[in-house]
């Protein structure tokens, strides 16, 4: 059975979080003389809201959840990084994620000290719950899946995926950065059956705010109090709360734009890459990037450097022996990345 306060570390459930100022008085208008601000200062001499609620209100509305179903993080690596440290006991718990995946929970279990142990995907990056619930111990408190994956580009069957949830009995932290490219829904409309599934998403990609840093994280409202209590106080700038803010009414409708040309551009650039001979597979991707596999990705990666285009270079990353992952970028972009490879 699913029992969130085992798997809480002991130390965080008897952790007495700091309480800003701004914690313990929400009203807007008023005199302040509790934070010891600069009342002189222009624009931000003010404290942000440590809980972002104006965010997490028209989020809530968009998503159909509730505000207390949200927490906001400096990108996706703040909640992947609190997750494991209320979570897992450094040098006792341990981590099983898929592989090959995204390199930044490998990096926190590492910094957290806490064991991460991977499961290889079957042929085609298919999940296998089986031998992901096969690789759990007792002391198993995390599951890590990404969703369509970095770097294969795939979904992963959500089948699996709906099965790992519901019959481990730790956290399954599904990762969902480019969801907004896949056909697929994701297991956001399916929040409220799985108490222990926290889903990542981020403005980082589809929404086009990689450099404003702000993440998402949806769970249970038990799950969110628990990151609230031990995240930094005020861990989103006011400027991101204002950004965010202003691009959630002037972005919405042309995020759904961006995500149509960036999937109509990669239909074109996965059309002409498969022309070329030394490309020897596109691998299948439900993301806005894919692996291409040649016999020669260091010349080639290298070769594309000099050229001033860089794609990542996913070679020695496992089941990924010859392959380059390449972003979809804009027709300009792509159509010079096909020139040069056929300059190659
Ligand atoms: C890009 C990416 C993210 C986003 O990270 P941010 O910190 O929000 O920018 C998260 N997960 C995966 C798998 C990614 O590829």
């Amino acid at each position: 059975m699913f029992d969130l306060k085992n798997l809480l570390r002991e130390n965080i459930a008897n952790l007495k979080p700091y309480s800003s100022a701004r914690d313990e008085y929400q009203g807007k208008e008023a005199v302040f003389l509790d934070a010891n601000e600069n009342p002189y200062g222009i624009k931000y001499n003010r404290y942000p809201d440590p809980l972002q609620r104006e965010i997490k209100k028209i989020i809530a509305k968009q998503r159909n959840i509730s505000d207390q179903q949200i927490f906001l993080g400096n990108g996706s690596d703040e909640p992947i990084d609190l997750i494991i440290r209320a979570f897992c006991e450094p040098g006792i718990d341990n981590i099983v994620a898929i592989e090959p995946t995204y390199g930044m929970y490998l990096v926190s279990a590492d910094i957290n000290h806490v064991e991460y142990n991977r499961v290889l995907l079957d042929k085609g990056f298919k999940l296998n719950s089986t031998k992901v619930l096969q690789a759990c111990d007792k002391k198993t408190n995390l599951i890590f899946l990404c969703s369509p994956n970095n770097p294969t580009g795939n979904l992963l069957d959500p089948d699996e995926v709906r099965r790992l949830i519901q019959s481990f009995e730790g956290i399954v932290v599904l990762d969902e950065a480019y969801i907004d490219f896949s056909d697929n829904q994701g297991f956001l409309p399916f929040l409220n059956q799985f108490p222990n599934l926290v889903i990542l998403q981020t403005f980082s990609k589809a929404w086009g705010m990689a450099a404003v840093r702000l993440g998402m994280a949806f769970a249970s409202p038990s799950i969110i109090a628990i990151l609230n209590r031990i995240k930094y106080p005020y861990n989103i700038n006011q400027l991101t709360q204002e950004y965010v803010l202003e691009s959630l009414h002037t972005i919405g409708n042309m995020k759904d734009q961006w995500v149509k040309t960036i999937k109509t551009n990669k239909v074109k650039l996965i059309r002409q890459l498969s022309e070329i001979p030394l490309v020897k597979e596109i691998l299948p991707s439900d993301a806005n990037f894919f692996l291409i596999r040649v016999n020669n990705p260091n010349e080639l990666y290298t070769f594309l450097v000099q050229k001033k285009v860089i794609v990542r270079n996913r070679s020695s990353v496992a089941m990924c022996a010859g392959c380059l992952r390449i972003t979809v970028g804009t027709e300009e972009e792509n159509q010079y990345l096909v020139n040069c490879i056929l300059e190659f």
